[in-house]
């Protein structure tokens, strides 16, 4: 029996919703007295055993080179294999990308029970029921899992890191895997940008900045922040921004420390995508724009006044 924890990894680099999702797999694995074990896959630039401080004991390192390139069929495969060497009852992903991508297919192929979006610890007293948001962030559901395996895709910003002391076994797995059935012919990566998905800061801007050649003014304070930036959906639509910064329910969930909206008014559609940000603040014209009952801190004034202010503010503080 142990927890078995998805190591999910960009360039090499284990992502943060990873160290999230050990420090929650540990967690689990301290209350139902068993220990946590990761799975990393492919090549990495880790030193494996460091992330023990993580709390995790053991890990499974599956390197075939049929892993370079991310392919959900094959890494649930791959995952398999490492649940099965860890005798896994638990398996924990990161509810990002990648984890949505795998967690369903390794579901289907244990027939194992899968919360996927989980915001808590598992109430192991009776049974074993996890908490999940539900609707958007509306509302929450107890899920009650009844599987041998049970699978938790965890939030990311849901649980914080929590690093001690320790470092964990590495054990090379030797799985074999079928050949992947797509082929990766060419990579093509949006460079020199803060990947949104991954951002702590995020600046993000609505029709209210009127047109593309106002985008200067979302720039810059990210910029200065050193965040990256987002959009309403009417934007992306519109073609002043890209569609790969179009955050909502039809966009990106993302989950920053920080969300900045300017000159966005709020709809139920667009908070879906950010309404699990930690501190939000919203500069609108607008008194009544609905997204200020969302807001942690809000501006009421015209952004074009407002952000250049702002953006000054932060170069300041700065130095910069
Ligand atoms: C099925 C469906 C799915 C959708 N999915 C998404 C989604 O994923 N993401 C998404 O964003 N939307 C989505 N939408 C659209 C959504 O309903 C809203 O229409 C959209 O979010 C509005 O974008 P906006 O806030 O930029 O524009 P608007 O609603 O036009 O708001 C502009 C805001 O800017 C303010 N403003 C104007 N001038 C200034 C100024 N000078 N200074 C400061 N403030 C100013 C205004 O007061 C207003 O509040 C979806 C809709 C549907 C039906």
């Amino acid at each position: 029996m142990s927890v078995l924890i998805f190591i999910d990894q960009a360039e090499g680099h284990v992502k943060k919703a990873s160290l999230e999702a050990m420090s929650y797999g540990a967690k689990i694995a301290e209350l139902t007295g068993t220990t946590a074990e990761g799975v990393v896959l492919g090549a990495t630039g880790e030193d494996l055993a460091a992330l023990g401080k993580y709390g995790v004991k053991k890990i499974h390192h599956i390197n075939a080179a049929d892993l370079t390139h991310f392919d959900a069929q094959v890494y649930t495969q791959a995952i398999a294999k490492a649940v099965e060497a860890s005798g896994a009852t638990v398996v924990v992903f990161p509810n990002n990308a990648d984890g949505k991508a795998i967690a369903p297919r390794l579901s289907a192929r244990l027939k194992a029970g899968l919360v996927a979006g989980a915001i808590a610890l598992p109430d192991t007293s009776n049974g074993f029921v996890v908490k999940k948001s539900v609707f958007s962030g509306k509302a929450f559901a107890n899920i009650a899992v009844n599987t041998p395996v049970k699978i938790i895709a965890l939030n990311p910003n849901a649980y914080a890191v929590k690093t001690g002391e320790g470092t964990a076994a590495v054990s090379i797995l030797d799985a074999a895997i079928d050949a992947p059935k797509v082929k990766v012919t060419a990579v093509n990566k949006v460079i020199g940008e803060i990947p949104l998905s991954e951002a702590e800061l995020v600046v993000s801007g609505g029709r209210g900045l009127k047109g593309p050649e106002n985008w200067g003014l979302v720039e810059d304070l990210a910029h200065a922040l050193h965040a990256a930036t987002a959009c309403s959906r009417p934007v992306a639509d519109a073609g002043w921004r890209p569609h790969h910064e179009h955050v909502g329910q039809t966009g990106l969930a993302i989950a920053p420390n920080l969300y900045i909206a300017i000159g966005i008014s709020g709809a139920i559609q667009h908070l879906a995508g950010v309404n699990r940000s930690k501190v939000i603040v919203v500069i609108n014209k607008d008194p009544e724009a609905p997204f200020f009952k969302a807001a942690d801190y809000g501006i009421v004034g015209d952004a074009f006044e407002v952000v250049p202010k702002i953006t000054a503010a932060v170069k300041k503080l700065k130095g910069i």
